[in-house]
């Protein structure tokens, strides 16, 4: 029986700065008030849970190795923080991928929701009390296709026409979420 619930956070945009396909800790600049969100949500019973494409592998820009090896020097970091580990699902596809190993059309690349289902049934997620925060759309789409209880879209701009009703809360920065987090009840 499925009975915790889960933040998903995307990385590049949420938990550190879109310099684009960053691949090494050099780069790696964390988002004002992404330790606060987290240490948060874990307070209020969540299982933090990281959910990012990451076409870089595809394109051949890194590795797989050199994933790991950044995502184990921030989780470093995390524990210096006081968070726990936090669990990291990838994917390194993409349709028109350079590396024919990773050149498809995959079900966990989002806007698909497969990286979600997947730590549903790995982690027994709830995914009904679940909760997203991504800065793409497509995170959005993620969260609507796998019925998380909400998501929040981290966009300076504007939502789409098209976002359902009292689903998807816009903010303007990270450290927005947890004030909106806390009016709507689910924290
Ligand atoms: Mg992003
Ligand atoms: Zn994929």
């Amino acid at each position: 029986m499925a009975t915790r619930k889960a933040l998903f956070l995307d990385r590049d945009g949420i938990i550190n700065v879109n310099h684009g396909y960053v691949g090494d800790y050099e780069n790696f600049d964390y988002i004002d008030g992404i330790f606060a969100l987290i240490d948060t949500f874990v307070k209020a019973g969540y299982q933090v849970v990281i959910v990012t494409n990451q076409s870089g592998i595809a394109r051949g820009y890194y590795t797989q190795e050199n994933f790991h090896a950044l995502m184990e020097r921030v989780q470093r970091d995390f524990s210096a923080a006081g968070l726990p580990t936090i669990p990291v699902y990838y994917c390194p596809h993409h349709p028109q991928g350079k590396l024919v190993e990773y050149k498809k059309a995959c079900r966990c690349r989002k806007p698909q929701p497969g990286m979600l289902l997947r730590a549903q049934h790995e982690l027994g997620i709830d995914l009904s009390r679940s909760v997203l925060v991504g800065d793409s759309w497509s995170d959005i789409e993620a969260a609507l296709a796998a019925e998380l209880a909400h998501s929040f879209y981290v966009c300076e701009k504007y939502m789409p026409e098209n976002a359902p009703e009292g689903k998807v809360t816009r903010v303007n920065h990270v450290a927005d979420v947890c004030a909106q987090a806390q009016q709507l009840g689910l924290i």
